[in-house]
């Protein structure tokens, strides 16, 4: 069965599209929905996407930065005011993928995939939905446990916190597969110290859990200590408190939680 393109110049009107017809799905770069459609994912009968300008803006000023949906991972590595995202967007699969692997997709990507998502849940990152003719924004940590993300309705940017230094945002990402690959895990932190002493500490986990997760026991244990080993005990005991891995092809729930604590320690001694 043939499959239907439709790209409309405003975003409200692929979502017009998309609510007129169960088939349809919005297109972000296709690395994961055209594979889908080439293995013969019949439930496909249209893909819907919009070649609206604010989809793919980046607007770096301020306190806190906004991505359109469309904004691809290669534009969040070359960019020179997102350079603390560099290692991120830059683990995200090969150059191929990285051109059109979107920052809206990525929050819809399957286990254990949503590494850009991590970065977004430790940045404080909010969601732009856009539902007929008007928009909300709502907490990353809300829509990743949503409806919404399950009924799939369009994202149209997503907003973070810039970290006061570059070097307060850090990111490390476990692969078996080189160069690049899926994660076993991946941790996101966005610390904010006075000196040595860390003052708040936002971490996230990328498949340690169906979808990215905070890691809230570790974020209080952090509070108030010092950045070096005895500062990060508490923290590294209750590590994967919380945690919800699976077993897949690139690692076991086994062995994710064995390895978690062991990475977090590295990421926190820097
Ligand atoms: C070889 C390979 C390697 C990969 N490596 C990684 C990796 O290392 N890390 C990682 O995180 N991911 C990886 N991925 C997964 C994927 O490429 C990324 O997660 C990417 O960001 C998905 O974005 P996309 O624009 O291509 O999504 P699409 O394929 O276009 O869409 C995926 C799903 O999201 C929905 N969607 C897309 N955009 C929106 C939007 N704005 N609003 C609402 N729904 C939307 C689509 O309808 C679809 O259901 C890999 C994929 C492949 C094929």
């Amino acid at each position: 069965m043939a499959v239907a393109v439709k790209t409309f110049d405003k975003l409200r009107d692929a979502v017009a599209a998309l609510g007129a017809d169960a088939g349809a799905r919005y297109l972000g770069g296709g690395t994961l929905l055209v594979r889908d459609l080439n293995e013969g994912d019949l439930a496909v009968t249209a893909l819907v996407r919009t070649t609206d300008r604010g989809i793919g803006e980046i607007r770096p000023s301020g306190s806190r930065i906004t991505l359109g949906a469309g904004v691809t991972m290669a534009q969040v590595a070359a960019h020179p005011d997102l350079r603390f995202l560099k290692p991120v967007a830059s683990s995200i699969g090969g150059p191929a993928i990285r051109n059109m692997a979107t920052v809206g997709g990525n929050l819809f990507a399957p286990y254990p995939f949503g590494d850009f998502t991590v970065a977004l849940l430790a940045l404080d990152g909010g969601v732009s939905v856009q539902t007929g003719h008007s928009g909300r924004e709502i907490p990353l940590e809300d829509f990743l446990a949503s409806a919404d993300r399950a009924s799939r309705v369009v994202v149209s940017a997503v907003t973070f916190r810039r970290p006061d230094a570059d070097r307060n945002f850090r990111f490390l990402k476990l692969s078996r597969t080189r160069p690049k690959g899926p994660p076993v895990l991946s941790i996101a932190a966005h610390l904010v110290a006075s000196g040595a002493r860390v003052q708040s500490a936002r971490i996230a986990y990328g498949a340690m859990a169906p979808t990215a997760m905070r890691a809230k026991a570790v974020e209080a244990a952090l509070a108030g200590k010092n950045l070096d080993e005895a500062g990060i005990a508490a923290a590294l005991a209750v590590a994967t408190q919380g945690c919800a891995p699976q077993t897949d092809a690139y690692a076991s729930e086994w062995y994710r939680r064995e390895v978690l604590p062991v990475h977090l320690r590295r990421l926190l001694l820097g």
